[in-house]
């Protein structure tokens, strides 16, 4: 079913769970992100996985039942963790608005077994008001987390990654982008958009580009898009682009 943003609510909250919070906390303090935050217009929180467990040497992994090498992520840090934002955005939204819903948050856990995340997923994502993230480190999280906590599991790519906070970073980047006002004029993300193709869910067209000087060493750009002509520019772009994002 097709959701639609609700504009009662002026931004998204995007919470990681992590066992490194300063890795993510370092990336929404750049750049267009930094920015978003500060026009209000998206929150990221890194919540350290720590804060949720309860021995006195914060312990979050234990040893794989069954035997095996490494360390597993424990479900009951990540169950108390995902309760508790859950619990805090329905708290803080019902200031602005009491009909927040838990349909209205997110959960999504990161591993390279789950669904590949798209362009098409990025648009759905950017209609909840708080995503929640849980990155998985070592062996992985215990299996109990993906049936009873997680909404989807989501795979960035057929490769393995040490751990899941540049999975969510990328997911944040590309949910942030299409919240209007993140990436300047919001014409900057329609202009690339297939003409006729009844909307962004059918991809993007994605075409190089080319800045100053005009010739570089003996590498000069095409001399098209050069020359004013903005329909011969036009045509060398649909030429060139390729679509991207498309289901
Ligand atoms: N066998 C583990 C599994 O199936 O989840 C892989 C563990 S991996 C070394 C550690 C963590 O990195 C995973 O739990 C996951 O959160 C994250 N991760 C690694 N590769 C990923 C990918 N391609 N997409 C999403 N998350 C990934």
């Amino acid at each position: 079913m097709q959701r639609k943003r609700c504009f009662l609510f002026t931004m998204i909250t995007f919470d990681v769970i992590t066992i490194f919070p300063e890795l993510v906390e370092a990336f929404g303090k750049e750049s267009l992100l930094k920015r978003a935050q500060k026009k209000k217009l998206l929150k990221i929180q890194a919540h350290d996985l720590r804060k949720w467990a309860k021995d006195k040497h914060k312990t979050v992994d234990d040893k794989p039942f069954g035997g095996g090498l490494g360390m597993v992520l424990r479900i009951e840090p990540i169950y108390k963790a995902v309760t508790a934002l859950k619990s805090e955005a329905r708290n803080s939204k019902s200031e602005t608005n009491s009909k927040f819903k838990s349909s209205q948050s997110k959960t999504i856990l990161f591993t390279p077994r789950g669904k590949k995340f798209t362009q098409k997923m990025a648009y759905e994502f950017s209609k909840f008001n708080q995503l929640i993230f849980i990155c998985g480190r070592y062996e992985g999280v215990d299996e109990r987390v993906a049936k009873h906590i997680a909404d989807e599991e989501l795979s960035i790519g057929d490769y393995v990654l040490m751990g899941g906070e540049i999975p969510a970073m990328t997911v944040i980047e590309a949910v942030a982008r299409l919240i209007p006002g993140v990436v300047g004029k919001p014409a900057f993300l329609k202009e690339r958009l297939i003409k006729g193709s009844g909307g962004p869910k059918n991809g993007f067209i994605e075409y190089p580009q080319y800045t100053r000087p005009e010739t570089f060493k003996e590498w000069r750009v095409p001399r098209v898009l050069v020359s004013g002509n903005h329909q011969k520019i036009g045509e060398w772009k649909a030429k060139h682009g390729q679509i991207v994002g498309k289901q």
